[in-house]
């Protein structure tokens, strides 16, 4: 910066903090406000559209672009900053200004970042650091509001999958690390790069293989120690992520299948989160997303859930009691990270007692049931009565905003804060009974008691009664008429009034802080019932959606087959009501690749889709919008859908669509889901649907996964008879009035060759019109397609079907090349070749 700039007291202490925090904007506590300057001034009067002054650093200092918030609205900002991407170094003043004092002694207190915002009520922001291990990755993430942690060791795509389901808000890498895994899937991820040693293990005596894993555990300890400085909130202990006991989902299939989130219009709410989401509490919502992203693969455990949702489901009333104690249970994980970093105010606190006052009639209500999953919760439900009990002795009913200026203690928990009040509110009162006692004592009827600056309070006796005034007054003026004295007691009341105010807050203040220690100490128990407390929501959720939606309970099996009675989508049934047209699903070892044509809106793909949500449901533990259906485990979905459905991402869509494909052929095993949407058309007709086709042949005969594939391509309906498990379906067009009505209506059998042709009779195109098109396809069937698709080079037959088709030849010509083309070249001797010519 400048070296003309007179570098002034504040200035220097500024620019000093500045260099410490360079990438973050930097609010300096100046007084009721938080000022920041230079860039940072402009930046934030940019994003939070304030004002752009200039202020001079101190006396005699250069203008500095300047802007500020006043102090008691500084978290709407902050907050506004942190979701924009920021991050808010934010520095407080550590000593009352003093006069004389040039500066005060200002530090940073916490850093606040998109990964460590924990204040957020709307958002799950999750933090993730990770660290390279060979091919694969080590990560740790850590929902700091919730204080959920995970780690887990994985490949590249597993990276990538987690990235999209957790959706870090922020990353920790070391230095030199590829941020390509990140960025191709999470464009404007915060990446913050770090030095080695801040992945530096800690613990030594640990066996190599999971030294990584400890690294970006240390990395992420070390990230949010560095980042909250004096607000350092208790985590959950880590957890292993074992993504093995969970239906893997590339990250593709979780976007295409909008599981949490939206595909294209991020505002929309046609997720299945959003259709199963009734949860009441912050836990219950997480864990609900959490469940929807992690469906089970054992059995025993869908049961367990399926079987409480079931239960709930039966006991209506129970089942109500139940959801109107949850109602009011604050997020206590979110209340607990305030409590345990310090953060908290006495409104926290108290929201936290008003959950916990609950808790013993939510454990009451669940002995009620009897199935497992909530038999086992009630047995081990920690009613959290004496936490309760504490708090609540402890804290008024309606405690203030603040921590530190008092009126938060309830009366008869601490002596000297409850005679700090007396005194404080009944001084007055206080003094009237010492002057009465006083009287009495001396039988002085004149003695009164007053006050002035000089030395407080005072007993005034008139000059004739002197005689009678007892040894211990000290005697401290000497008026016309009287004299004034003071006593050790009025001088101990007089110290105790004046600063009985300063003093009520440090104890209350003392006292709160005391709680919150309490508080933390038992920060385990009470995450551990918060988390019960989670389950217990979703699975009322889970059986409220069931019972309005009119869901069945799945059977689970550990069987091949996925059988759907009257299915429907679970997202585009809300949306149509009674109009949505339910259809089956056959899924089995003879019918296990469907291939499903039919005009585009059709319904192909909201069946596919049904299919796929359907069994995810199901394993999640969740009833589903069917008749009746029982499902067969799978360990794995797969979606791939066609360059035209996302178009809008604009690159090489049809390498992406190959990638893609690829590793489903890779991954895929006989127990995965695989659903394929239209693959191969980002490229000419011939190569993509000779693609589509060995993707079928592959999938149905070495990889034998249940698939469903709907496809344009009319040929892959061949295939039916000639591959072993495949199967034809069609979507249905019919002609009502003259009217083609696609009747969402999935049916055995390809669809008519020319549906489009078919379509475009029923529209009334002239007769003459539509017998010339089926003349022309049959044509083009004939002629092109036979001779092409039997040529390994489909680009030249392309070519040379182009040029045919385009040259005005004269008849005898063309029938010529006709002739021409019919020959079979690849079998054709040396000596057929002469005769023919
Ligand atoms: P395709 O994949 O065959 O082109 P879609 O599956 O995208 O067709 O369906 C197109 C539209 O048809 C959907 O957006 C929906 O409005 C309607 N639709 C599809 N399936 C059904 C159904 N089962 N019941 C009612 N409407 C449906």
């Amino acid at each position: 910066m400048a070296a003309k700039r007179k570098v002034t007291p504040a200035l220097k202490q500024y620019l000093e903090l500045k260099e410490k925090y360079r990438d973050a904007i930097l609010m300096f506590r100046m007084g009721d406000f938080y000022e920041m300057f230079f860039e940072d001034a402009e930046v934030a009067s940019r994003e939070l559209e304030i004002a752009l002054t200039r202020r001079s650093f101190g006396k005699g200092g250069d203008k500095a672009p300047m802007c500020g918030v006043p102090h008691h609205a500084v978290e709407g900002y902050i907050a506004k900053l942190v979701r924009k991407g920021y991050k808010v170094a934010i520095c407080e003043q550590l000593e009352e200004p003093k006069p004389g004092k040039k500066v005060v002694e200002r530090g940073v207190v916490r850093v606040i970042t998109p990964g460590t915002y924990f204040e957020d009520e709307a958002e799950d922001r999750f933090l993730m650091a990770i660290y390279p291990k060979g091919d694969l990755f080590s990560a740790a993430w850590t929902e700091i509001s919730s204080g959920d942690t995970f780690f887990s060791t994985l490949n590249r795509e597993e990276l990538q999958s987690l990235i999209v389901k957790f959706k870090p808000k922020e990353v920790i890498v070391p230095q030199k690390f590829d941020t390509s895994v990140l960025i191709e899937i999470y464009p404007d991820l915060v990446v913050n790069e770090k030095e080695e040693e801040f992945f530096d293990e800690n613990l030594k005596t640990v066996e190599t293989n999971v030294k990584e894993e400890l690294k970006v555990l240390g990395a992420l300890n070390n990230f949010i120690r560095e980042t909250q400085i004096e607000f350092v909130p208790k985590l959950k202990a880590p957890r292993r992520y074992t993504g093995e006991k969970f239906i893997y989902f590339d990250p593709h299939t979780q976007r295409n299948l909008e599981l949490v989130e939206p595909f294209y219009d991020k505002l929309s709410s046609a997720t299945l989160f959003n259709v199963l989401n009734r949860t009441e509490t912050g836990m219950g919502r997480r864990l609900l997303k959490f469940w929807i992203l992690h469906p089970l693969k054992d059995k025993g455990k869908i049961e367990k859930r399926l079987d409480a949702v079931e239960e709930l489901t039966n006991s209506f009333f129970l089942a109500d009691e139940l959801r109107s104690e949850l109602k009011k249970v604050y997020d206590v994980e979110r209340l607990l990270t305030k409590i345990t970093s310090g953060i908290a105010t006495p409104k926290d606190v108290s929201a936290l007692r008003n959950s916990l006052r609950v808790f013993p009639n939510i454990k009451k209500i669940i002995s009620e049931f009897r199935t497992e999953l909530l038999s086992e919760i009630s047995q081990n439900f920690d009613d959290l009565y004496d936490v309760y009990c504490e708090i609540d002795r402890v804290l008024v009913d309606n405690p203030p905003f603040t921590s530190r200026e008092g009126g938060l203690v309830r009366k008869g928990v601490n002596e000297e804060l409850d005679k700090l009040r007396d005194i404080k509110e009944n001084g007055e009162k206080i003094l009237k009974e010492i002057e009465e006692r006083e009287r009495r004592k001396t039988g002085i009827q004149s003695l009164k008691i007053g006050f002035n600056n000089v030395f407080g309070y005072y007993i005034e006796v008139s000059k004739a009664n002197l005689h009678l005034v007892p040894k211990d007054y000290i005697r401290k003026q000497t008026l016309v008429n009287a004299e004034r004295f003071i006593t050790p007691e009025l001088k101990e009341f007089e110290e105790k009034i004046l600063s009985a105010q300063e003093r009520i807050e440090k104890i209350e203040y003392e006292i709160f802080t005391e709680l919150r220690k309490f508080i933390t100490e038992n920060s385990h128990r009470i995450s551990k019932s918060a988390e019960q407390i989670a389950v217990l929501d979703v699975l009322l959720s889970l059986s409220k959606v069931a019972q309005e939606r009119n869901y069945v309970k799945p059977e689970v099996t550990d069987g091949f087959e996925i059988e759907i009675d009257e299915g429907r989508h679970p997202v585009l049934e809300k949306l149509l009501e009674d109009e949505f047209i339910p259809n089956n699903t056959r899924l089995n070892r003879e019918e296990r690749v469907l291939i499903i044509t039919g005009p585009n809106m059709g319904g192909k793909s909201v069946f596919l889709r049904q299919t796929a949500l359907i069994t995810a449901m199901a394993q999640m533990g969740s009833f589903v919008p069917a008749k009746r259906a029982r499902i067969g485990i799978v360990d794995r979905i797969f979606t791939r859908v066609g360059a035209a459905d996302n178009l809008s991402k604009g690159l090489s869509t049809f390498m992406m669509e190959m990638v893609e494909t690829a590793n489903i052929l890779k991954n895929a095993t006989e127990r995965s889901l695989v659903i394929l949407d239209e693959i191969g058309r980002g490229t000419s007709t011939y190569d993509g649907m000779s693609i589509a086709r060995s993707v079928v042949e592959y999938l149905a005969n070495k990889v034998g996964a249940k698939t469903l594939f709907a496809t344009h391509y009319h040929e892959l309906t061949e295939l039916e008879g000639e591959i072993l498990g495949v199967k034809n379906y069609h979507v249905e067009v019919v002609e009502v009035d003259g009217r083609v009505v696609f009747t969402h209506k999935l049916i055995p059998g390809a669809s008519e060759k020319s549906y489009g042709i078919h379509v475009a009779e029923i529209a009334g195109l002239p007769k003459e019109v539509v017998e010339r098109a089926k003349e022309i396809l049959n044509e083009l069937e004939n002629k092109e397609l036979k001779v092409d698709y039997e040529l390994p080079l489909f680009k030249v037959a392309e070519e040379r079907r182009v040029n045919y088709e385009e040259r005005e030849l004269p008849t005898e010509l063309k029938r010529l090349v006709e002739e021409l083309l019919k020959i079979e070249i690849s079998t054709t001797t040396p000596l057929e070749a002469l005769i023919i010519l």
